[in-house]
């Protein structure tokens, strides 16, 4: 694999590789950009194949970072970490200290936090080596688990869809089908039910669909069988590249709007939304719940209601989309990229201002 084209490809900054025999690490810190400031981003730990699927993911994720923390108004770069191994059998004390002190390492370019396969307890470790990891729970201040602040952003964003479909943005009455009732599926599913949808939800986890049936009032089916539920929204709060050749033509909705992290397989199919008239809400516009909480941090002592006022730059941003994607007849993934972009542009050029010597 030839990295210096890889890099250049989207023009990545740093690609780190932290190796540590004893403890069992081997870790990729990718940062993408850091034109708004620092490069903030997760910790993902997974089985990956090949030390190239690492890479491959670790830029991927890296570069989405970027445009997540600048379309969500943040003074935060892109960046992102794998941690290569299974999160079942190869988690320690060491592996997770051995990872703090090579982010420590980096001064502060790259601020950690948790992600698939880590959890707030995995970077409570981290800490007691670098300063430049967020979203904890041992440590006073800091913001915790950030995945019911990110559903509490979804389900605002998805009320702003609603109210660009249907003319208002009540969701009372609609049906919408929820794939994924993990940390965020399933907060989300309490607000879209105590706003009076009608749900409909699939996991491939038993107990996570049962737990919702018991208290919500849900229709379940099958993992495969939420492609084909006829329904007026599909929410995507699993896995990534389900909006495929394969669904893309079983979808029965009128809006796409979900949490889950890289929903459109390729390109082209969010250009097949937009021809077929399916409202999609750019990912990482409607997921930022997340990182504008954790960045909170960055204010200070980390204050959840100052948190959840910036949260609401969700549905401005999505409304803003959606304005100029009707209004150029591009669809929303490209307009969300281009507004992400501008603002780096244009706040980058600013910083060629000179200050006085202190
Ligand atoms: P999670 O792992 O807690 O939940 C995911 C759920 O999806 C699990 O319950 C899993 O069993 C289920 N699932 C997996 N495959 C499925 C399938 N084929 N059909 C139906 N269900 C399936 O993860 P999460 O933190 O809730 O995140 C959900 C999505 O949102 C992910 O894509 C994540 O990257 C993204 N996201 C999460 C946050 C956050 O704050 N946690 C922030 C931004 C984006």
């Amino acid at each position: 694999m030839e990295i210096f084209s890889c890099l250049g490809k989207h023009n990545y900054e740093q690609l780190v590789f932290c190796q540590d025999k004893e403890s069992g690490l081997k870790a990729i810190i990718a940062i993408h950009d850091t034109t708004l400031g620092p490069a903030l981003g997760g910790t993902r730990m997974w089985p990956y194949a090949s030390e190239e699927e690492a890479i491959v993911d670790v830029l991927r994720l890296a570069r989405g970072m970027t445009y997540k923390s600048a379309a969500a108004g943040l003074d935060m770069g892109g960046g992102k970490a794998v941690i290569i191994g299974d999160p079942h059998k190869d988690k320690s004390e060491a592996l997770f200290r051995a990872f703090g002190r090579f982010v420590e390492g980096l001064n502060g370019r790259y601020i950690t936090a948790e992600d698939v396969g880590t959890t707030v307890e995995d970077m409570d470790i981290v800490l007691r080596e670098t300063r430049h990891v967020c979203g904890l729970g041992a440590k006073a201040g800091s913001s915790g688990d950030p995945s019911p602040v990110t559903a509490i952003g979804v389900w605002k964003g998805i009320k702003a869809c609603a109210g660009a479909v249907w003319g208002e943005e009540s969701l009372a009455g609609k049906t919408i089908a929820l794939q994924g009732l993990g940390k965020v599926g399933y907060h989300l599913a309490r607000h879209l039910h105590d706003e009076g949808a009608r749900l409909i939800v699939a996991d491939i986890i038993t107990d996570r669909v049962d737990r919702v049936k018991r208290e919500l009032n849900v229709q379940a089916v099958a993992p495969e069988a939420i492609y084909d539920v006829p329904c007026d929204i599909f929410v995507p709060a699993a896995l990534g590249a389900i909006l495929n050749d394969d669904t893309m033509g079983r979808l029965g909705c009128r809006l796409v709007a979900g949490p889950a992290n890289n929903q459109l397989a390729e390109d082209r199919h969010g250009d097949l939304l937009h021809q077929k008239g399916i409202l999609y809400a750019p990912d990482y516009v409607i997921n930022a719940g997340g990182v504008i909480n954790v960045a909170d941090e960055f204010n200070g002592a980390y204050d959840r209601e100052r948190a959840l006022r910036a949260v609401e730059i969700i549905p401005r941003n999505l409304a803003e989309v959606i304005r100029v994607s009707r209004r150029d007849n591009i669809p929303t993934y490209k307009v969300a990229d281009l507004l992400a972009e501008k603002r780096i542009a244009t706040l980058g050029r600013i910083k060629n201002i000179l200050l006085p010597c202190r």
